[in-house]
């Protein structure tokens, strides 16, 4: 029996080593596009590889929640620890985001890359999957090679960060076999807005932002140090808002609404605010009522956009007037115009869904023997190790649904 698993990336590389290792007659075939294997992983947590999360959970992640609770019932963090340890790596936990000890990707890398080779799959790199046909046949984009398989595992990733290999090829693959894939988009990217944030390129600050729809209605709200860059915000806040901005700025304008001081409560802040101005000067200017709660750059910034000059006399505002300022610095309105491209994206969101899936499977209802894993189904996760984490692990189970199956024919 034969299984070939298209794409070595984390997904991949965990079937091949749960395959091997749990049924080691079974040929396994490895196919990579790009020149080695893994080579996504060495930029994963900053060059740091944050391999999983402690407190793994189905709402850490968008898309089918079915098909996440059937990858997350069979592996969890304990079951994630044990795979990594069994293979030698070393593991620290900063606040439930799991590392490599050495805090360097290639370890991560390395070690799968011995098992794999330990075990003997068979690697083939520079084998750019172009066509698969049931049965199965799956030949080179040159049409210069053509392997057979008893089963395969679509492993090829999605859209994202096309540098490393993962430029979409799997879609026309799934479009030639008749499979339906929830629409593509990209998640874990900085937000587009207002280009009027220019000026503050490379300020950090810490707060929060609602996203909100033109209705209202809020799809999101992330807390946490966000960075303005040249077109929008950045940071892992930003970040988590991306994958909804990118699906509705299709459609509409969404608006963030940004609080600089999220510990403070609007009349606290109100409080503050007044208190400063009884206690200065009446000439003062009302940036100086600011200086405590923001820099310099930033406070000015935002009292010329609600149009006041940051040299305007404190006495010269009303009660009122701070009321609205309090306000105004809780729900600071900013225009969200979309997210940066796939390119820059870490994630995709959107792919095989759950109705394309056997119930309680991960293989294709259309398709018998073909088994799907990682971000080419309909599942992205948050920052925090969420999305290695479903990518192993459905890399492992697809693998032992494989043996399973095999054991049956
Ligand atoms: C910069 C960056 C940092 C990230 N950091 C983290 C992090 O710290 N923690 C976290 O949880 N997630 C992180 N992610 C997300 C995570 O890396 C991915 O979700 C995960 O790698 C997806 O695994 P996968 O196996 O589905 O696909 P991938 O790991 O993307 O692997 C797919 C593989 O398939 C190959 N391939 C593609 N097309 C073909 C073809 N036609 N033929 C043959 N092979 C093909 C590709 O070359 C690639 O090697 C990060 C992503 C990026 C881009």
């Amino acid at each position: 029996m034969r299984t070939v698993i298209i794409g070595a990336g984390a997904s991949g590389l965990a079937a091949a080593i749960t395959l091997k290792r749990e049924c080691p007659p079974m040929d396994v075939v490895l196919l990579e596009k790009l020149d080695a294997l893994g080579k996504k992983l060495l930029a994963t947590g900053n060059g740091r590889c944050n391999l999983t999360n402690t407190s793994i959970d189905v709402s850490a992640y968008h898309g089918d929640s079915s098909t996440v609770y059937h990858v997350l019932n069979a592996f969890g963090a304990e079951e994630c620890l044990d795979f990594f340890h069994s293979l030698g790596l070393l593991t620290l936990e900063e606040e439930g985001r799991v590392y490599p000890l050495s805090m360097n990707a290639a370890t991560v890398r390395n070690l799968l890359l011995e098992e794999v080779s330990r075990l003997g799959v068979e690697v083939r790199t520079d084998f750019p999957v172009g066509a698969l046909e049931p049965g199965f046949t799956i030949t080179n984009k040159a049409g210069t090679e053509t392997l057979t398989a008893d089963f395969v595992l679509l492993a090829l990733g999605g859209k994202a960060d096309a540098v490393h290999g993962t430029d979409g090829d799997g879609y026309p693959l799934l479009k030639k076999l008749g499979i339906r894939y929830a629409p593509i988009s990209p998640a874990l990217t900085a937000l587009l807005t207002d280009p009027k944030v220019k000026p503050l390129k490379g300020l950090r600050f810490r707060g929060s932002a609602g996203l909100f729809r033109e209705d209202g209605t809020l799809l999101g709200r992330e807390e946490g140090e966000f960075q303005f860059t040249a077109n929008g915000l950045s940071g892992i806040p930003a970040f988590q808002l991306s994958g909804d901005a990118a699906v509705f700025t299709k459609q509409e304008a969404l608006t963030a609404l940004l609080d600089f001081c999220p510990n403070l409560p609007d009349i606290a802040l109100f409080q503050y605010l007044q208190d400063r101005m009884y206690a200065g000067n009446p000439e003062e200017p009302v940036l100086h009522l600011l200086t405590g709660v923001l820099q310099e750059k930033l406070a000015r910034f935002l009292l010329e956009d609600k149009g006041l000059s940051p040299e305007t006399p404190v006495h010269r505002l009303g009660t009122q007037d701070l009321a609205d300022l309090a306000g105004f610095l809780k729900n600071w309105p900013l225009p969200v115009t979309g997210t940066k491209s796939f390119k820059d994206a870490q994630v995709t969101r959107g792919g095989v869904p759950a109705e394309e899936l056997v119930e309680g499977s991960l293989e294709s209802k259309r398709c018998p023997g073909l088994w799907f894993s990682g971000e080419l189904l309909n599942v992205d996760g948050a920052c925090g190790g969420f999305n290695l984490h479903f990518a192993w692990g459905s890399g492992i189970l697809a693998a032992k649904e494989i043996i399973k199956r095999a054991a049956h024919q």
